[in-house]
């Protein structure tokens, strides 16, 4: 199994230009890395304008609706973004969870609909720094993850979903989680999720990438902030390898 380095890009850049910029300095930098996969996930916009080589770089979405077509205002369809060849989806991110209220019966209805349309999802699980002080951290992955897999078999999910764990106290604060304390964290996840590639994400920079891997037994990272540095993320892929 390959590692996988995700590019979370949120909200950013502002304009196509600076997207293709980015994208392009990545795909340059990464033509003979092997060993890693890497997927890019842009603002839906920049998906059909930014084309993907030979390599292993692939493209991801940040969100998907739960609906294949129909009367939804604003809403993008995995059927669309199978037709641009998109493979991964980024589902429930908590920064959905906090500002759009997407709740786990949302991602429920989301993931099922992603592994039908045999796109990849990358489930967002994580606590709350006040959950992790109240000593909640596995009830709340636990719960988060029978929610959002409620009523799909283990062998639609076992293939093609990830799931990404994602402290929120570490997301884009620069307090990443402690390698040691996010390998129980993996271990825990582990008694649950038998075989899915696991990722963590959370304030991951070139320096911390590797220990990660290494020390805390991550198959792979979802990187936000520093993927905009296309220095920076080429440094965590060739820091990981
Ligand atoms: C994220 O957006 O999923 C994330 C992990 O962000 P950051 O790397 O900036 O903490």
């Amino acid at each position: 199994m390959k590692l996988l380095i995700v590019a979370n890009w949120k909200m950013n850049p502002q304009s196509l230009a600076e997207a293709k910029r980015l994208f392009n300095s990545v795909k340059k930098e990464i033509k003979n890395v092997k060993k890693v996969k890497i997927v890019i996930c842009p603002p839906f916009v920049y998906l059909a304008n930014l084309k993907l080589g030979k390599n292993d770089l692939r493209l991801g979405a940040q969100d998907v609706f739960w609906e294949e077509k129909g009367a939804y205002t604003g809403q993008i369809s995995p059927l669309m973004l199978k037709d641009l060849a998109i493979e991964y989806v980024i589902i429930g991110h908590s920064e959905r969870r906090k500002y759009l209220s997407e709740t786990d019966e949302m991602i429920n209805k989301k993931l099922k609909v992603v592994l039908k349309t045999k796109l990849k999802p990358i489930l967002c699980i994580g606590e709350t720094e006040k959950e992790k002080k109240a000593g909640q951290t596995e009830k709340v992955l636990k719960s988060q993850l029978e929610k959002s897999l409620k009523n799909i078999s283990r062998d639609k999910f076992q293939s093609n979903l990830l799931i990404a764990y994602e402290p929120i106290w570490a997301i884009g604060t620069g307090n990443p989680c402690h390698p040691k304390e996010a390998k129980k964290v993996l271990l825990f996840l582990r008694k649950i999720i038998k075989k899915n590639q696991i990722l963590y994400g959370g304030s991951v920079n070139s320096e911390n990438a590797r220990d990660y891997i290494e020390k805390a037994g991550f198959q792979g990272l979802l990187v936000g902030g520093a993927s905009l540095n296309a220095q920076e993320f080429i440094k965590i892929i060739r820091n990981t390898i």
